[in-house]
């Protein structure tokens, strides 16, 4: 069974000015363990389809599956990171990956220490945001989200808002969680350029607003 089959799905939003088809019969299927990456221009319906796929958004028609499951709401197998990282400021860094779990239970902090490890923020357990930089704050999100082990992990221009350089460190950084964590992964982007880097299959989104044109497969280069 695939991970996620979203099957005829459509999307409109009304208002006063009139109807957006955001979604036209969207069909995606992403087994285990992939890597996806969405691009497409501004405006195209990549925002609404993450949204849609993480429960954020029901009213639409069509079904999406995960697991054989219809998404009937937010849950914690769907991980969401934004494309700034919305961690607490007056919380520590082990205390904004740990949300909601107390830090009291051993194998809560044993695995906040473990993600600390994995997303390279080795020394920052007791930092507060504002001590970190824009990619080390999102490399937290990254391990908040990862805590609760989703199923699929849904990015959202995750690195939109870093300068070249970390968002270069960043991507690397990424597919080493992938690789040794082996979540599946949807990846928005606008970014060509990191779409090809990162996807295993990059979904394009284009011309006809809201429809996917393409699925390309990308030879991975490891
Ligand atoms: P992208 O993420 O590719 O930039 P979006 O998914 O944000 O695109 O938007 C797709 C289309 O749906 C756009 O035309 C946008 O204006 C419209 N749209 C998105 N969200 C809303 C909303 N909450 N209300 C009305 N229209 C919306
Ligand atoms: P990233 O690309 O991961 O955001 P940077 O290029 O900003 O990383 O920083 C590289 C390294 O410098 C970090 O991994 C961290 O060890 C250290 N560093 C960066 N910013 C700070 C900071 N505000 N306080 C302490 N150390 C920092």
């Amino acid at each position: 069974m695939s991970l996620l089959a979203v099957h005829d799905l459509n999307k409109r939003f009304s208002s006063k000015n009139g109807d957006t088809h955001a979604l036209k019969d969207i069909d995606l299927t992403v087994e285990k363990g992939e890597f996806i990456t969405i691009i497409g221009p501004s405006g195209c319906g990549k925002s609404t389809l993450l949204k849609i796929i993480a429960g954020l958004d029901i009213d639409t028609t069509g079904s999406v599956l995960i697991d054989g499951e219809e998404v009937a709401g937010p849950s914690i197998d769907k991980g969401f990171i934004f494309q700034e990282p919305r961690l607490f400021p007056w919380h520590t860094v082990e205390k904004n990956i740990a949300a909601n779990f107390s830090l009291k239970n051993k194998d809560v902090k044993k695995q906040v220490g473990e993600l600390i490890k994995l997303v390279k923020l080795d020394g920052f357990a007791k930092s507060y945001p504002r001590e970190l930089s824009g990619g080390m704050a999102q490399r937290a999100a990254i391990a908040r989200a990862l805590l609760r082990n989703p199923k699929v992990l849904l990015l959202d221009e995750p690195f939109g808002a870093l300068d070249a350089f970390t968002r270069t460190h960043m991507q690397d950084a990424l597919l080493n969680i992938w690789q040794e964590n082996k979540t599946t992964m949807l990846f928005v982007t606008h970014d060509l350029d990191e779409a090809i880097y990162l996807g295993n299959r990059v979904v394009i989104m284009n011309a006809r607003p809201g429809s996917i044109q393409r699925i390309v497969d990308v030879n991975l280069p490891y």
